[in-house]
C-alpha cells in the first residue's frame, strides 16, 4: 500500500512508515501540534510553530518557539518539545508533529523542522524509525522518516563516550 502523504518512493521505507503509523495517533499528535502553536512567542519572526512530541509509552509533550530580543537565545517549537520531554527523564519517542506559519493566520503551508532540530532529533531517535509528521491540519499533512530529513546523520553511537541514557 502506497500512501500518498508519505513522501519516499523507497519501497521498502514506504512500507515500514506505513507499520510504524499505526501506533501512532497522527490526527490527536497534529491537533495538539495545532493546540501548541497558539502558545508561541514570536514577536519578532511573526511566525508561530507548535509541536506535539510522541514517547514510546504513549505520553505527549507540546512545544512552541520562543524568541528573544537578543534573537540568539531563541529556541524552536520541535527543541522546546524535546527539552521538556528530556528534562522530565524521557529518552524514548516515536514522532513528532510539527505545525507553522505566520502568526494569527490560518496554517497554509508545511513547517519543515531547522537542521538544528533535526541533529536533536538525531540525538534521542532513532533515525530508521522515528516519524516526522509536518502538517497543515489534521488531514493534510507530511511523514518522513527522521533519515529521509537528515540523511547519513552524525549521531551518538559515533563517539566512544556518547550514551543514549
Ligand atoms: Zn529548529
Amino acid at each position: 500500500m502506497k500512501r500518498e502523504f508519505i513522501q519516499d518512493d523507497n519501497e521498502e521505507t514506504n512500507n515500514m512508515l506505513v507499520e510504524l503509523l499505526k501506533a501512532i495517533p497522527v490526527r490527536d499528535l497534529i491537533s495538539r501540534a495545532i493546540d501548541a502553536r497558539d502558545m508561541s512567542y514570536c514577536p519578532y519572526s511573526e511566525y508561530a510553530v507548535g509541536a506535539a512530541l510522541l514517547t514510546k509509552e504513549g505520553k505527549t509533550y507540546l512545544g512552541c518557539n520562543i524568541e528573544n530580543a537578543a534573537y540568539g537565545p531563541s529556541n524552536c517549537a520541535e527543541r522546546t518539545a524535546f527539552f521538556k520531554a528530556v528534562s522530565e527523564g524521557e529518552r524514548s519517542f516515536k514522532a513528532i508533529a510539527i505545525t507553522g506559519s505566520p502568526k494569527g493566520k490560518k496554517i497554509d503551508q508545511f513547517a519543515f523542522p531547522c537542521g538544528v532540530c533535526r541533529q536533536v532529533m538525531r540525538e534521542f531517535c532513532n533515525p530508521e524509525t522515528f516519524i516526522v509528521i509536518v502538517a497543515k491540519s489534521e488531514t493534510d499533512y507530511k511523514v518522513f522518516a527522521l533519515k529521509e530529513l537528515l540523511p547519513e546523520g552524525f549521531g551518538p553511537e559515533n563517539l566512544k563516550t556518547g550514551t543514549k541514557k
